[in-house]
């Protein structure tokens, strides 16, 4: 038996990903997931109409985390169940993978605006987990508002999911208090054409609609994967993304204004009541802020979608908003000889375009096909998320031999305190006995509907 462990914190598309790979070298892994269900973005931040990819996917992990030489620690937080320095450096474990992803969001540059989280804001990974498990019977996190006329602050795909959730919500409720009962399915084949069925538009619904705020135009808008080193590519990249914006306006009615930048808050009886907005300019591919040219947007609520960053855990080094690299080429955390960050966790970006870079280029045809086929293309950037994880993989196993082993003694030890945590959470050993019992149900399965 290779006498290698290693220990991988963060479950999802990257850690099962890592913990497949190392399994098929004959090496055995841990996996510390926080919560009780491995699933990370797939489960919590793909928006639920996604239904049978998200099965997909996860069956996916599921596959590769049940292998024999994979230990899964479910419910175990790094930094807060377990010490990050003690695990690495005490343990026995020949190296450890920082496979947690990017959870935090980024904060909006207006002081003071997160005493108002809650009261008027939310950002949108909070968002996204309520709007996926709300209908779940069992779900007893914070119940979230979702007003008309909200303001979203963004401009990659997903903010336009957080702009199409909050468009379903409202004209679902609005055209409920009529007597008219549509499910988020149908509504997600677009708003425009469940209206035009029923004779109506949001103005007789008495609605408003959203409004995304982007700081940029909106060609420059990242919500596809597509090269832009040549003036012609950019062109053409400019010209799927308008094409993409307008399509989705088009079928889910929400506004867009493109060249402002929130720069103060409006604040009415302790709640959030809009923002100031200032108009921007593009120069060199540079925001170019215009003063003098303020404007008031008043909205109920504003949910802020501006990308996603790693969490900060006690021990691990940080650079600005992403974890510190001693080493770029093996993605070594600085100060560690064994710690690895991988997947999301290495680039903490908020757009696909960038973290699929950091795998491998892509090509331009991808543009077209985001057009016809976006769900195709989440798909194919998780498959690029994989490779880019199996190719860090390939490149690491070597690193990994060179670094000490532990001792079949300190192996046992290790599997003890393994063990300990598992029977702390619960946990039998039995992966898919686990996965049955903790998988909610189903939006579509509650509505009775079958073929999602
Ligand atoms: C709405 C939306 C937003 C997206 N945003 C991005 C993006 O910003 N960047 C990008 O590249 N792709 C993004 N994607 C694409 C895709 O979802 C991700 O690239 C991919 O799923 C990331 O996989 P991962 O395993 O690296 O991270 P994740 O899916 O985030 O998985 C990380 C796992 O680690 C666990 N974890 C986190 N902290 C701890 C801890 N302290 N202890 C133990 N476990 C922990 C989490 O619970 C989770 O299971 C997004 C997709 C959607 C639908």
């Amino acid at each position: 038996m290779n006498p290698h462990i290693v220990a991988i914190f963060g479950g999802a598309i990257s850690g099962a990903e890592a913990a497949q790979q190392l399994a098929q070298r004959g090496i055995r892994s841990v996996v510390f997931e926080q919560n009780a269900l491995p699933y990370g973005k797939i489960e919590d931040g793909l928006p639920k109409w996604h239904a049978k990819l998200r099965d997909k996917e996860e069956a996916n992990i599921d596959e590769k985390l049940a292998h024999p030489l994979v230990s899964f620690v479910p419910n175990v937080r790094l930094g807060r169940d377990i010490d990050f320095k003690d695990v690495v450096s005490n343990w026995g474990f020949s190296a450890a993978f920082l496979a947690t992803g990017a959870w935090s969001d980024r904060p909006l540059a207006i002081e003071g605006i997160d005493d108002y989280v809650g009261k008027g804001l939310y950002y949108q990974n909070t968002f996204i987990h309520w709007y996926n498990h709300y209908h779940e019977p069992a779900y007893s996190g914070p119940q979230l508002e979702t007003p008309d006329g909200a303001i979203v602050v963004g401009g990659g795909l997903a903010s336009i999911d957080v702009v199409k959730a909050l468009m379903m919500e409202t004209v679902q409720k609005a055209l409920k208090s009529r007597g008219i009962e549509v499910n988020m399915f149908d509504l997600e084949r677009g708003i425009a054409k469940v209206l035009e069925q029923h004779g109506l538009t949001l103005e007789d619904l008495g609605l408003k609609g959203c409004t995304l705020v982007y700081r940029r135009q909106v060609k420059d808008m990242p919500l596809f994967p597509g090269e832009t080193d040549t003036p012609e590519k950019l062109a053409k990249a400019g010209l799927v993304r308008e094409k993409v914006l307008t399509n989705a306006q088009s079928k889910f009615l929400f506004a867009v204004l493109p060249c402002h930048v929130p720069v103060d808050k409006i604040v009415e009886n302790g709640r959030l009541a809009g923002l100031v907005l200032r108009e921007t300019r593009i120069e060199n591919g540079r925001v170019v802020e215009q003063p003098g040219t303020e404007k008031v947007l008043r909205a109920p609520l504003v949910v802020s979608s501006i990308g996603s960053i790693p969490e900060p855990v006690p021990g691990i080094p940080m650079r600005g908003s992403v974890y510190e690299l001693g080493d770029a080429e093996h993605c070594r955390l600085k100060g560690y000889e064994n710690v690895f960050a991988i997947g999301n966790a290495v680039t903490g970006r908020g757009n696909i375009k960038e973290s699929m870079e950091h795998g491998r280029t892509i090509t331009e045809t991808i543009a077209e096909h985001y057009l016809s086929d976006p769900e195709g293309t989440f798909a194919e950037h998780l498959r690029e998320k994989e490779i880019s994880v199996s190719e860090q993989i390939s490149g690491l196993v070597d690193v990994i031999d060179k670094l000490p082993a532990p001792s079949s003694g300190k192996a046992d030890a290790l599997f003890g305190k393994v063990t300990k945590l598992q029977k702390k959470s619960g946990y039998s050993g039995n992966y898919s006995e686990w996965i049955a019992q903790h998988l909610p149900p189903r939006l579509e399965q509650l509505l009775g509907l079958t073929g999602h």
